[in-house]
């Protein structure tokens, strides 16, 4: 078997500049902490130097496994999981006031951020989420309105999530080198809204309508939605604009209407 695994995003960190960097973000010293994507442990080690009052790491590899276990297993605070992180019911072990930390696997990380967005419970019980990802996912995260990076995912996230900080990495803190930059960010989940929207998928679906063609003005596709009675209500808004000049509360609005049908 080749080693590292392109199929399973690895590119581990090896800069301990930027290793301390990320764990320093937030205080970590008797906290409860989960770490997605664990691999050989260069975020795990630091995060045992500040002393952690619970870690559980998951890593899907079965050999970076046997590694972690062969590092970890005496230390009673450290619970490894060999689990895929997609079928993995994430929310059950996280709690009151966990920080989550990863250097996710590049090509999984929107179905990762997406998975944590969709926690039942709201306001979620984790207090940060401090995330590695490719840079230019990044951006389209917390791409601001209006800004080109602006879109579906910057929409769906900002419903939950604040960004708190961030920063650029290179590709030459990592083996192997990626091509392209990558970027941390740090999360926190905003504590109200002022539209609870029900389920989450409901506005997966009202941005994957609107942005599937971000060149039409949206009247169509809210025609395609919403029956006459709830087009009324959605009659203050101008049905000229295009998906992406139509702020985030909005969308809100729109998918809480969605969800009256
Ligand atoms: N945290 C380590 C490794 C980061 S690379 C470091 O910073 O060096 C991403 C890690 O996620 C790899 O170890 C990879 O094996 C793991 N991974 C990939 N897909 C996964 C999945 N579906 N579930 C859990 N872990 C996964």
């Amino acid at each position: 078997m080749e080693y590292p695994k392109k199929s399973l995003g690895q590119n581990f960190l090896i800069d301990k500049n930027i290793t301390k960097k990320i764990v320093s973000l937030t205080d970590v010293s008797n906290q409860n902490i989960i770490e997605i994507g664990a691999g050989n442990g260069a975020l795990t080690d630091e995060l045992i130097k500040k002393k952690p009052k619970s870690l559980i790491l998951i890593e899907k590899d079965d050999k970076l496994v046997q590694i972690l276990k062969s590092k970890y297993q005496k230390l009673k605070f450290i619970k490894i999981f060999n689990h895929d992180i997609l079928d993995f019911n994430l929310e059950n072990v996280v709690k009151k006031n966990s920080i989550l930390f990863g250097n996710l696997p590049y090509n999984i990380s929107s179905q990762i951020i997406i998975k944590i967005l969709k926690f039942k419970k709201y306001p979620p019980k984790y207090k940060n989420l401090i995330f590695m990802f490719q840079k230019e996912l990044g951006d389209r995260i917390i791409g601001k309105f209006p800004s080109k990076h602006y879109g579906r995912l910057s929409v769906i996230s900002n419903y939950k999530l604040n960004v708190l900080n961030k920063f650029l990495v290179s590709p030459n803190c990592f083996f192997p080198r990626p091509k392209v930059n990558s970027i941390v960010i740090h999360f926190q989940p905003k504590k109200s809204n002022s539209y609870l929207i029900k389920n989450l998928s409901n506005l997966e679906k009202i941005t994957q309508v609107f942005f599937s063609n971000k060149r039409k003005m949206i009247n169509k596709n809210l025609k395609k939605l919403f029956n006459k009675h709830q087009i009324i209500k959605l009659s203050n808004i101008n049905f000229k604009l295009r998906p992406a000049e139509i702020k985030p509360e909005i969308y809100y609005r729109i998918t809480k209407i969605y969800e009256e049908n």
